[in-house]
């Protein structure tokens, strides 16, 4: 017998098979699955109201029934488009293990689509692009393949870390720039947002205006403001303000204008960007590893961009030189054994 709750199945069935979508989609199913549901029983008439207010009740009521499952259905703006999105959480990182442990097979599913080593290799790129320089939240492509050996994940070869890349940008979780910078992907920061809170509380940032997480966008050129803004919150907000919201310091009309900062890949700079570890202990021989991780610097390179928030601590003569431009194939990787001294 067909009931008014097979909408809410037949919705959370066409959320689970797509990673993220849309508003206008996630509305576009929900129309579906009530059309659906009524066809199958025209004694049923389940209206179709289209206001926010329904729809955001209708999320409301989906969400109480992914509850007990440890799920939510949740929005974010998409921060280069300032579109909104959806995804199920799963929570798929929020146990220590990056294990759900769940019932459903279908959710079960979704937990298995990677082994152990592919979700520690995963997690080590999440934190390389949390602890990036500069507010920058990247991670070079050579620094990215170098990732597995880095942390001793010996099983992982060059080649498999690049497909197994592939398939992180492939699903959705990491964005993959011209520039052959990954990033975390509007899925990523929807469904490890508690993940990221609670281990990177310090260098995860928040937008002034809608609160929300932030890893590309525009920071005020102010010395010590802290107002970091999406550009779609800057647009928004630049409109009937002339000035930063924390500091009153005058902007331009542009995100993108001197003397504003760039956050996000703008800020990446190429200087100063050996692997981080969450704590520093100074131990014997650590700073020669750190400089051996170091890549030659390129002749001719672009100069670097936005490397003014915080002071670079580097040898002169890298400065300009974007490491990540050409001719890394040729530097020889050095497996290292340091040990990560992250929180787990
Ligand atoms: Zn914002
Ligand atoms: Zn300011």
């Amino acid at each position: 017998m067909v009931t008014p709750g097979d909408v809410d199945r037949l919705f959370l069935q066409a959320v689970l098979s797509r990673g993220i979508m849309s508003i206008e989609l996630a509305q576009l199913l929900w129309g579906k699955c009530i059309k659906a549901v009524n066809d199958s029983d025209s004694t049923l008439k389940i209206p179709h109201r289209q206001d926010r207010q329904s729809w955001e009740a209708f999320i409301s009521k989906i969400n109480d029934s992914l509850d007990k499952l440890e799920l939510e259905f949740r929005t974010l703006r998409d921060e280069t488009t300032g579109k909104e999105m959806y995804a199920l959480a799963t929570y798929l990182f929020k146990s220590s293990v990056f294990q759900v442990n769940l019932k459903g097979d279908e959710v079960a599913q979704l937990a298995t689509d990677y082994t152990p080593p592919e979700i520690t290799f995963f997690k080590a790129i999440v934190e390389q692009i949390m602890l990036a320089p500069n507010e920058s939240f990247v991670i070079s492509d050579m620094a990215a393949l170098r990732e597995p050996s880095a942390i001793g994940l010996t099983t992982v070869t060059k080649i498999q870390a690049e497909i197994i890349l592939a398939s992180f940008v492939q699903k959705g979780w990491l964005l993959k720039s011209r520039a052959g910078r990954y990033t975390l992907s509007t899925r990523s920061l929807i469904e490890l947002q508690p993940y990221l809170k609670s281990h990177y509380p310090d260098e995860i940032l928040e937008c002034t205006i809608c609160m929300e997480i932030l890893t590309r966008g525009v920071a005020c050129h102010t010395a010590n403001c802290k107002a970091r803004l999406h550009f779609h919150c800057f647009t928004t907000y630049r409109r009937r303000h002339g000035g930063c919201p924390s500091c009153s310091a005058p902007w331009p009309a542009n995100a993108r204008d001197h003397p504003l900062v760039p956050v996000g890949e703008g800020a990446y700079s190429g200087l100063n960007n050996q692997r981080r570890t969450r704590t520093t202990t100074p131990s014997e021989g650590d700073e020669n590893e750190e400089l051996e991780e170091l890549e030659e610097p390129t002749q001719n390179a672009a100069p670097a961009e936005g490397a003014s928030k915080q002071p670079v601590e580097i040898k002169k003569e890298r400065r300009g030189a974007d490491m990540d431009v050409g001719g890394e194939e040729d530097v020889p990787t050095q497996p290292t054994q340091r040990r990560r001294s992250g929180r787990h």
